[in-house]
């Protein structure tokens, strides 16, 4: 017999409060709308000690897959966004969702109703033609005169009179009457449960006490509500966020660009905790600090920060977030993000001294970077193979002057009694003096030897970092 009772899941009781829970529909990918509303679900427990639970609501099975499920977890993996217990999938639940509808059918609270959808098609058409709001006019309310056999739906006896106040954590103190509301679905008439049903039975039974979530809910927040006070439910608290916008204010869509966050990851190079600062700052605010880290974020996130008005999603304030923490990331770790993207942009596999060069250059290079796609791009003149490829500005360096200086300079890097970055600087210094020219003078030929590029970081680091060996070979070649 499917449990119609008040008891919350065994897993879920005694968890601490508040509990938050992170409810997306497998649909596609993990949006970043949607990862936002994780962030801030699992911000809030945890600023204040509570659960963050996480429940895949799969009901729509022609949408839901696998493989999007499999994305949503992965994205929440990536973003460090672990939930507090397993999963709940909300598929699996039908029964006990249609349970309760049938309970609120048994106590008077929910309806059958029998109208076919020619009918309801026929009562939306005459509302429309005397300038009526359209919605489901309760003709099969108290009615016992069941046709025999016919499929029937459940419905909401929904209140009429009065009218439902939401003190929400973000909107303020949001009020509908309650005349608005229709007799709304409760289960179909193949009697699986609909999504306002599901939503109110699992959060219920997960002992969720705030639900944050984006405020295109907010108008299904009046029907879930009218659901719990018939089912003498205690009513969870409520924050609606607003949704990100683009930059040109329209609501985020995928012309705006990428949506879900593997784009982010995979295709523009953006570190997680780049990417949830950025997202955390896109919508609340503490005073005007835009840099704040998961640490500090878990002690002050709150609702009151979190703003009424859109966030506008801004590629480039992201990567200028994302250049800062590629600044204090690890550099092994930054290496070993770099290093498939080099192999891929290069066709082969690096080695191990390569690998090796890569790390040891990575504090030259971190810093020069907005994203991982432009920390692999300037890691290549590392381990590209001799002679290297000269883009357009290094080969004008290379003229009839810059070859001559860059001859007096291997010379005097040849006699350089050590071949460590300050000396080798000094030596660079004395030539240049020496030819009544300014060290850029001379830094130039030699970065275009050294990286076959106008851009790099200091040449004398460079030339540290490649050795003497490969620095003269390459200076050679340069010189042919
Ligand atoms: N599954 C819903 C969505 O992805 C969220 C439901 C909720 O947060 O209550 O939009």
């Amino acid at each position: 017999m499917p449990d119609a009772s008040d008891s919350i899941l065994p897993d879920y009781q005694g968890l601490p409060r508040p509990v938050t829970r992170f409810a997306p529909s497998p649909t596609g990918y993990l949006h970043i709308g949607g990862a936002r509303t994780a962030l801030f679900n699992y911000l809030y427990a945890r600023r204040h000690g509570g659960t963050f639970l996480l429940r895949i609501e799969d009901t729509d099975r022609a949408r839901s897959t696998e493989d999007a499920i499999g994305k949503i977890l992965d994205g929440m993996a990536w973003l460090g966004l672990d939930a507090d217990r397993p999963p709940l999938f909300q598929f699996a639940r039908a029964d006990r969702h249609a349970a309760i509808a049938h309970r609120l059918l048994a106590e008077g609270r929910a309806y059958r109703c029998y109208a076919t959808a020619q009918e309801l098609e026929a009562m939306r058409e005459a509302q429309k033609a005397k300038g009526l709001p359209q919605r489901y006019d309760g003709r099969w309310r108290g009615r016992t005169d069941w046709p025999e056999g016919q499929p029937y739906v459940v419905r909401l006896q929904a209140p009429q009179d009065g009218e439902t106040v939401i003190d929400d954590q973000v909107q303020g103190r949001v009020r509908q009457a309650n005349g608005e509301l229709d007799d709304f679905v409760l289960l179909r008439s193949d009697g699986t449960p609909t999504y306002m049903l599901a939503v109110v039975v699992d959060d219920h039974d997960m002992g969720v006490s705030h639900v944050i979530r984006g405020d295109d809910h907010l108008t299904n927040t009046f029907r879930q509500l009218a659901l719990i006070r018939a089912l003498g439910w205690p009513e969870p608290v409520y924050a609606h966020v607003p949704m990100i916008h683009g930059p040109d204010g329209a609501k985020l869509s995928k012309r705006h660009g990428a949506l879900g966050v593997e784009a982010y990851r995979d295709e523009m190079g953006i570190l997680p905790e780049a990417l949830e600062n950025y997202l955390l700052r896109l919508g609340w605010a503490h005073g005007d600090t835009e840099l704040v880290a998961r640490a500090e974020a878990a002690k002050l996130f709150d609702l009151d920060g979190v703003g009424r008005s859109p966030g506008r999603f801004d590629l480039k304030k992201l990567e200028s977030v994302n250049a800062h923490y590629l600044k204090l990331a690890d550099n092994g770790r930054l290496a070993g993000l770099a290093a498939p993207r080099m192999e891929a942009l290069l066709g082969r596999e690096l080695s191990d001294s390569q690998r090796d060069l890569l790390l040891r250059s990575m504090d030259e290079l971190k810093p020069r970077a907005k994203n991982l796609n432009e920390l692999a791009g300037s890691a290549l003149f590392l381990v590209r193979s001799r002679p290297l490829p000269m883009d357009e500005g290094a080969a004008k360096l290379l003229d009839d002057a810059g070859l001559k200086l860059l001859g007096e300079v291997k010379a005097a890097l040849e006699a350089a009694p050590q071949w460590e970055r300050e000396a080798l600087e000094a030596t660079a210094k004395q030539v240049a003096e020496a030819a009544g020219l300014g060290l850029g003078k001379v830094a130039g030929p030699l970065r275009a030897a050294l990286t076959g590029q106008t851009a790099s970081p200091s040449v004398f680091a460079i030339l540290a970092l490649l050795g003497r060996e490969e620095s003269l070979g390459r200076i050679t070649d340069a010189l042919k």
